[in-house]
């Protein structure tokens, strides 16, 4: 694995303006107001067909509980929902200051070993998380 800082110049788009700044929080506003508006009308249908839960089950309440202030409750609702949200919470504010103050980017090269490990691990993250959360 490599990890480098670098200075964004002709590329046809800024990464972390365009992610981190527009299309991340867009989808955050939106993904909220929808939890708001339309969450007791939303219903999950793999959950009616098979009774499992699936990874996007809860995450309506999570986002309400979230607005509240309620942490305990919102991870308990859906913990993939709060580790995600906390997650673009750490790369907006990582572009913020990129963006803002001018500074390298960081990046990070990985071999095709180091690619392989990456999804084997995140495979058994899946599972770990299957297997803890949307399993009776
Ligand atoms: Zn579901």
């Amino acid at each position: 694995m490599k990890i480098s800082l670098r200075r964004v110049c002709n590329q046809p788009y800024d990464p972390e303006l365009l992610w981190g700044l527009i299309l991340v929080p867009c989808a955050i506003v939106l993904g909220a107001a929808a939890a708001v508006l339309l969450g007791d009308r939303l219903y999950c249908t793999y959950r009616r067909l098979t009774g499992f839960r699936c990874p996007g089950c809860g995450a309506t309440h999570a986002v309400r509980h979230l607005l509240h202030g309620r942490m305990t409750e919102a991870w308990n609702a859906n913990p993939l929902l709060v580790c995600v949200l906390l997650a673009a919470a750490v790369f907006m504010t990582y572009s913020a200051a990129v963006v803002l103050l001018r500074l390298p980017r960081i990046r990070v090269e990985l071999t095709a070993a180091e690619r392989r490990i990456l999804v084997l691990v995140s495979l058994l993250g899946i599972l770990a998380y299957w297997r803890l959360w949307m399993l009776p």
